[in-house]
């Protein structure tokens, strides 16, 4: 099967992206890169070889799965249905937060997924360390694996399991420079209108509650007391939650600032107390 074939193959299959995908799956199956791609267009690839993957796509089952990894800030990270397929979005509140953290920083992250955030921030600045917290062991076993793959010592990122909604916040003595989190944040009822790719990722990565604002919610109302004083919260937001966010912080007492993404859509947000 040659390129072109698998791009209509992919197509037909229903992905939205199918060069892109079809990039992404030679890499991974034939070790072939963007200028081979380009430079031999007929090339044949093996037909049974990328016959299950084009069923699994088919199926609706999204392109990272299949492949089993995805590259983020230039970190290798394994993904399985287990977590969250880390999004470039991301990426950019490891930028913002990597910059932002001071020297010699402990940080705290809900809701690690992959645990693609600390592993992120931790490959970049070595004088940085986290602990991460997630609510499925399975989950936490995922980015305790991805922790090792990318060379970061279990000593610089402790991965805990622990469910952040409920979390006693008051009495441990543990103090951080930021708490920072890209949680579940879409609202509940949007859940069913979303692509039959992302519904294939774990409902409980992606739903927010009523609102879309449990967890923001539950960070700002409780989690002040686990801040150094200068310290700060970073969350990634939804492209519509600027304005809740804003209330809520103005609710808290805190102060608010909104960044956009690539797209310039708001999606992160910046809050002190
Ligand atoms: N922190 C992980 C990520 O950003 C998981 C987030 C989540 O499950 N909502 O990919």
């Amino acid at each position: 099967m040659t390129c072109k074939e698998l791009i209509i193959k992919l197509k037909e299959s229903g992905s939205a992206e199918p060069e892109t995908e079809v990039l992404l799956l030679l890499s991974h199956m034939f070790g072939a890169s963007r200028a081979d791609t380009l430079l031999y267009p007929g090339k044949d690839y093996d037909s049974q070889k990328l016959l299950p993957a084009i069923r699994r796509r088919a199926s609706g089952e999204p392109i990272q799965y299949i492949i089993g990894s995805v590259s983020f800030c230039g970190c290798n990270i394994k993904v399985t249905p287990d977590c969250l397929i880390p999004r470039s979005e991301t990426e950019l509140l490891c930028e913002i937060v990597s910059e932002l953290l001071p020297d010699s920083a402990h940080f705290l992250e809900l809701c690690t997924g992959s645990g693609c955030i600390p592993i992120a921030v931790l490959s970049g600045r070595d004088d940085v360390s986290c602990v991460a917290v997630e609510l499925f062991e399975k989950t936490a076993e995922l980015a305790r694996y991805n922790r090792d793959a990318n060379g970061i010592g279990a000593h610089r990122l402790d991965i805990i399991c622990a469910d952040a909604l409920t979390l006693d916040t008051c009495t441990g003595t543990c103090r951080y420079d930021a708490i920072v989190s890209n949680p579940p944040y879409i609202r509940s009822e949007v859940i069913p209108t979303l692509s039959r790719e992302v519904l294939c990722e774990p409902h409980a990565a992606l739903d927010g509650g009523i609102d879309g604002m449990i967890f923001y919610n539950k960070f700002l109302s409780d989690y002040k007391v686990m801040l150094k004083p200068g310290g700060f919260f970073a969350f990634e937001i939804g492209f519509d939650q600027a304005n809740d966010i804003k209330k809520l912080c103005e609710k808290f007492g805190y102060a608010c600032e909104i960044k956009k993404d690539f797209s310039g859509l708001d999606r992160i947000a910046i809050i002190r107390p």
